[in-house]
């Protein structure tokens, strides 16, 4: 079949579910992946077919969009902060979100020189997206990444080498961390912070497909990582540290609360570019 009649049958099945835009988005990533073929490659060569076998392994991916799992599962990877990164349903899709907390941290270490040679500490790295793109970006620093989910590491470790940083790998859970034992200039997570309250709220292709050990809290204990996390910090963060959390957007005054009564001394809450609460930076300095 001709590959470009190929798209308009594609666009137009998926359109009940996804604006065109998306559909057509999805067109070009899966040709890219699948076929080696770039947009341009369409334009200049505009008779170029693909084969039975082909057709099939499209078809399959179609079905499988139409049940709304997300192309990133269907593709295995994504990328953040320009970096490729393999998922699976055992690591959250990274989000534009944890693009701009990342963003923060490395504008926060720039003017200061030595700051390459900190040492970091990412919690629930999930697919080590944070901890990957610090690394990545401050050659000189330490990182170490825990999270409670073995596949979840599993995953990172991959992550880790295809990006060729060097990020050291724990398997622990944070909410039965009693001491970190050692000393982090920068300690950041993005724990599960969805509230049970909030799950109508929650896209079915997120809902049915992401990790809900990465995403959901209870409702009448929502800030428990912060809380845990903070915790340790108070032992385990340097005096002139800083601790970075994504936070969400409904409890940005609690967060900030929380943090003003376990002694951090500044604490800053940042919108997302959709204008949300969506992070905070302390330290005890
Ligand atoms: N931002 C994610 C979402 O809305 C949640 C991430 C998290 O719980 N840490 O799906």
């Amino acid at each position: 079949m001709n590959i470009k009649e190929y798209r308009t049958q594609f666009i137009q099945e998926l359109t009940p579910i996804y604006d065109a835009g998306e559909a057509e988005s999805f067109f070009y990533l899966i040709l890219e992946e699948k076929q080696q073929l770039k947009r341009i490659d369409l334009a200049l060569h505009p008779d170029l077919v693909f084969s039975e076998e082909e057709i099939g392994v499209w078809n399959a991916i179609l079905k499988q969009l139409k049940h709304e799992i997300p192309i990133q599962y269907l593709l295995g990877k994504t990328s953040f902060y320009g970096l490729d990164f393999e998922v699976n349903a055992a690591v959250l899709i990274p989000r534009p979100e944890t693009e701009e907390l990342v963003e923060w941290i490395l504008e926060s270490q720039k003017p200061k020189v030595e700051s390459q040679k900190v040492k970091i500490l990412d919690i629930g790295t999930g697919s080590g997206c944070i901890a990957i793109s610090l690394a990545k970006n401050l050659p000189d620093a330490t990182v170490f990444a825990l999270d409670v989910s073995e596949d979840a590491l599993a995953t990172a470790k991959i992550n880790a080498a295809n990006n060729l940083v060097n990020v050291t790998f724990i398997h622990q859970n944070i909410l039965e961390t009693v001491d970190l034992l050692q000393q982090f200039d920068i300690i950041i997570s993005n724990p599960p912070y969805v509230r049970n309250l909030e799950k109508e709220e929650i896209k079915k292709n997120v809902l049915e497909n992401e990790p809900h050990l990465a995403l959901f809290v209870a409702d009448n204990d929502a800030l428990v990582f912060y809380k845990k996390i903070a915790q340790l910090a108070q032992k385990n963060l340097l005096p002139n540290g800083q601790l970075y959390f994504e936070i969400n957007q409904y409890l940005g005054k609690e967060m900030v609360d929380l943090l003003e009564k376990m002694n951090f001394k500044t604490v800053e809450l940042r919108k997302d570019i959709y204008g949300n609460d969506r992070m905070t930076k302390a330290s005890f300095s």
